[in-house]
């Protein structure tokens, strides 16, 4: 039996992960497969009932679970609390926790989609990219880091950039492993001209190759990298970079696809446990509405039945559900266009599940 921990979390988060555990339970029924689900509470939500965004019995759920799925944190009511205390902090408590590494962000644009990208539709649609993020090193987590004061009194801002060979061999290792499932095809993003923490990635990644002679691997600078994107998205397949550059490439590939709403994610740790959830926030300008998008979290559900439960044919159903709803020409608001029928959050969820019984 396989063990799902679901945090709902803050704003739209109960909503979106109601319609997807749904979506769960169907691909359960038509599968057959035996996973058990529970909650927990995390973000502003585990703050209301313990005072804490990351309760220990929540952390304790998490260890034991194979995967978790989580809606999203965050909101105004908490927005006046100090930096530790905030909801984000559950969120990031909870990648440290569990040592998830590796950031996996699809972006895909289903072509019915296409128009919403801000691309001309003949440069986006059908993509479908993976990037693979290092989540937990690199200069966002390098020591020393912070700001000093320097004999003349001016202040000086610094922060550390590191990449220790092993850190860069478990994500360049996630990368390969990924490639290797989908299109063949890997790109690693460096700034190697400059930065010799990265001339290290590259040797480190290059060695990697060699355990990898059916995955053809390319390099290019962070700078080309981000040109090329927005230019011809539609020649990469997997894209592996350390955690600043991550960050960034991994936003800009999400909003080539013009919809935040369609987006899942997932972060692993070294033995494919891992967190999904959709790429957005908590949306509290729409929350409790019964509006929200939920398949980026329906599309989490996929991920995750891929890479951590190894359950590929019922990914694989969810998906093809998903872009049936689209055929149908069904659109929550936030993907609507003209001549297709707008439904709400449950009548999106009512579809998928509907889909998936075929
Ligand atoms: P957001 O993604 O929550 O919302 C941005 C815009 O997109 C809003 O107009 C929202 O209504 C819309 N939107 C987002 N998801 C949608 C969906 N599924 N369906 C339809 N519309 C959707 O980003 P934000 O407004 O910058 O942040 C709001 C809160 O979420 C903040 O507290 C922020 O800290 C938090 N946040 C959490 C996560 C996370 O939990 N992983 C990520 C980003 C932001």
């Amino acid at each position: 039996m396989s063990k799902v921990l679901v945090l709902p979390g803050d704003g739209i988060g109960p909503e979106i992960t109601t319609e997807a555990i749904r979506v769960l339970d169907a691909v359960k029924a038509k599968f057959d497969l035996d996973i058990e689900v529970d909650y927990g509470l995390v973000g502003g939500s585990a703050i209301e009932e313990h005072g804490c965004p990351l309760p220990v019995e929540t952390m304790e759920k998490a260890r034991a679970a194979d995967a978790i799925l989580l809606g999203a944190v965050g909101g105004p009511k908490w927005d006046h609390l100090e930096m530790a205390r905030r909801p984000e902090k559950g969120l990031l408590g909870l990648r440290a926790g569990l040592n998830l590494f590796a950031n996996l962000r699809p972006a895909i644009l289903y072509p019915q989609l296409a128009e919403a990208s801000t691309l001309k539709p003949e440069v986006v649609s059908g993509l479908d990219i993976l990037i693979i993020r290092e989540l937990t090193g690199g200069i966002y987590f390098g020591e020393p880091r912070g700001v000093r004061a320097l004999e003349n009194g001016e202040k000086e801002g610094f922060n550390t950039y590191v990449y220790r060979e092993s850190e860069i061999r478990r994500i360049g290792r996630a990368a390969f492993e990924a490639a290797r499932k989908r299109g063949g095809r890997l790109c690693s993003v460096d700034k190697a001209n400059v930065l010799e923490v990265t001339v290290l990635w590259r040797e480190v990644i290059e060695e990697l190759a060699k355990e990898y002679p059916d995955v053809e691997l390319s390099h290019l600078y962070v700078d080309n990298a981000a040109m090329q994107l927005v230019r011809a998205p539609k020649q990469f397949d997997v894209m592996v970079t350390g955690n600043m550059f991550g960050d960034i490439l991994s936003d800009c590939a999400a909003m080539l696809t013009g919809s935040i709403g369609m987006l899942p994610s997932a972060s692993l740790d070294e033995n494919n446990k891992g967190m999904y959830e959709p790429v957005h926030g908590s949306a509290p300008d729409i929350a409790g509405q019964n509006i929200a998008n939920p398949l980026a979290t329906i599309l989490s559900v996929a991920m995750l039945l891929r890479y951590s439960l190894g359950e590929a044919e019922a990914a694989d159903a969810i998906e093809a559900a998903v872009s049936s709803v689209l055929d149908q020409e069904l659109r929550t608001g936030d993907i609507m266009s003209e001549g297709c029928r707008q439904v709400n959050t449950r009548q999106m969820g009512d579809a998928v599940v509907a889909a998936i019984a075929g």
